[in-house]
């Protein structure tokens, strides 16, 4: 779906991401992992046009009528990012519902506003999604009536509503409290397990184990090492590796 090549992006003299290669395929779920500062979420913004870099390619196949090809060292149009911003629906480590809306409005927002989707048909189809993640119930109540978790699970529905060919994840368990973060994992293996396109930054290992196709560890905005995560976590080939799952596991 995404073919990442040789991206850079430096904020300032902070050189953040220091030529990543990395190929998003339909289907799989990758995974971003590594010590704070070390590029993930830059990285993770970067697949949607939020970080632009200033070096590397993105190329977009495989979506019928838009195929994309990004070079980041000459100027990007917006045309371009918007159509690469098309292309995912992102999932933030908060969040950010519209305090003043309720969960269903919080969830046809982007369909109605943004997509143009008849208002009936996206208040359908959001009914459809919050079903799924067992919320039906709680279509009129406002973000602060909801726990983390079930407030998360909304993020993923709004997320969902978009129809994105591409899922993006930024640490999306972190600010729960501990007994919340399985129903969201959850949530999100589904969604694998129906075949969604999923890159997901995130620090719980046995969720990158039991979901992901393949996983990146970053350091220092360089992939050091990257595979399949029942071998890796098992059997790291990079002593940076080693050393980064021994404080983790
Ligand atoms: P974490 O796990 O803490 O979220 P990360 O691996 O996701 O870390 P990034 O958030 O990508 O790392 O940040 C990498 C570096 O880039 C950090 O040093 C951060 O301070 C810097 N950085 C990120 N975004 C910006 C920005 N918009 N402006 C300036 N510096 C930024």
């Amino acid at each position: 779906l995404l073919t990442v090549r040789g991206l850079h992006k430096s904020f300032g003299d902070n050189h953040v991401l220091r030529g990543i290669d990395l190929d998003v395929r339909r289907g799989q779920v990758t995974a971003l992992i590594g010590p704070s500062g070390s590029g993930k979420t830059t990285l993770l913004r970067s697949l949607n046009g939020l970080a632009v870099p200033d070096a590397g390619t993105i190329v977009a196949e495989g979506v019928p009528g838009r195929r994309l090809a990004l070079d980041f060292s000459r100027k990007v149009t917006d045309r371009e990012k918007f159509a690469l911003r098309d292309l995912s629906a992102m999932v933030f480590q908060q969040h950010n519902l519209f305090p003043h809306r309720t969960v269903l409005q919080n969830v046809v927002e982007g369909p109605v506003q943004v997509q143009r989707e008849r208002r009936a048909d996206a208040v359908e189809r959001a009914l459809v999604l919050l079903d799924r993640v067992g919320l039906a119930g709680k279509r009129d109540a406002y973000p602060h009536e909801l726990s983390g978790g079930q407030q998360q699970r909304v993020g993923i529905v709004r997320a969902l509503a978009l129809r994105p060919e591409l899922l993006l994840f930024d640490e999306p368990t972190s600010a729960l409290d501990p007994e919340l973060v399985g129903e969201v994992l959850t949530v999100m293996k589904e969604l694998a397990d129906e075949g969604w396109t999923m890159v997901v930054v995130t620090h719980e290992l046995q969720f990158a184990r039991a979901v992901a196709d393949e996983v990146l560890f970053l350091d220092e905005g360089v992939v050091v090492e990257r595979g399949d995560p029942a071998r890796m976590f098992l059997e790291p080939a990079q002593e940076r590796t080693r050393q980064f799952l021994r404080r983790l596991l």
